[in-house]
């Protein structure tokens, strides 16, 4: 029996039974393998575009017994799983912005499919934005810290028709407890769920965000360009709106 890490852990308890699950970017599918193991899921796609970590996803799925379940596939995205196949998506380990474009170029193959279960490790807003844009609801967040790092899991459900005229609602400007005002923009960025719930890993992570963006700031000072001196009032902007949102619900916390 596959041993999970706790981040894997934590999307592997998002899945439903019954569930068939393409894993894209599965590296040793432990995800899938797990999955089978503990009977979650019927069926199984593990989706590889590097040949080392496919050729590890053959050895542990054949290693396992589980060729019947689990099916490994070498391609970019979702061109390893036809339209209808699977009801559940799974991507984790990457960045928003690839990830973002592997949902995009792979749009054809989301028929059919309720669940995505998405774990970027940077940019989660890009994630965000690509789900409001084509008609997925994100349903919850979560955010955990494993190994000194801080993981974000999206869950997405495809909205019905009634539900797509009101998937902006989640991202409009509103005033939090503490008073301050919220842009769609900080929704998008730091996640409208974690910051109605606002656990103590969150603010961690955010602190942590504002002192990488500080860094930037204080490099591009060096240059005297143009274009840099406007980026410097962009990224101050933004730091300045992120601390507001952290002392705001700093305020409330209990
Ligand atoms: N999903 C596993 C996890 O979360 O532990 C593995 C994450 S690993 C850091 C990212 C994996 O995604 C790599 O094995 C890489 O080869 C794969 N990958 C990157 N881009 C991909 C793409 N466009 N299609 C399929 N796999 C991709």
């Amino acid at each position: 029996m596959v041993k999970l890490s706790k981040r894997l852990q934590m999307i592997a308890d998002r899945v439903p039974k019954g569930s068939k699950v393409a894993d894209i970017g599965s590296d040793h599918a432990l995800l899938p393998t797990y999955l089978a193991q503990q009977g979650i899921i019927v069926a199984a796609v593990a989706g590889e575009v590097n040949p080392g970590p496919f050729e590890a996803a053959q050895r542990q799925v054949l290693e396992s017994g589980l060729s019947k379940i689990i099916q490994v596939r070498s391609g970019d995205g979702l061109a390893v799983i036809e339209p209808g196949e699977v009801n559940v998506i799974t991507i984790a380990g990457m960045g928003g912005s690839l990830m973002a474009s592997i949902l995009e170029a792979g749009k054809s193959k989301l028929s059919g499919v309720q669940h995505l279960i998405l774990q970027p490790n940077v940019g989660e807003d890009h994630v965000r934005r690509w789900l409001l844009s084509n008609g997925w609801k994100l349903e919850s967040e979560a955010i955990l810290e494993e190994d000194g790092k801080i993981y974000e899991i999206l869950t997405a459900v495809a909205a019905s028709k009634d539900e797509l005229a009101t998937l902006d609602a989640l991202y409009e400007e509103r005033t939090l407890p503490g008073g301050c005002t919220v842009s769609k923009e900080r929704l998008q960025q730091m996640g409208p769920y974690l910051m109605q719930e606002a656990p103590e890993v969150w603010f961690v992570k955010w602190e942590s965000e504002l002192k990488k963006l500080a860094m930037i700031v204080s490099q591009l000072k060096l240059s005297t360009a143009e274009a840099s001196i406007i980026k410097v009032e962009q990224v101050s902007q933004e730091m300045r709106e992120i601390k507001e949102v952290l002392a705001c619900l700093q305020k409330v916390k209990p």
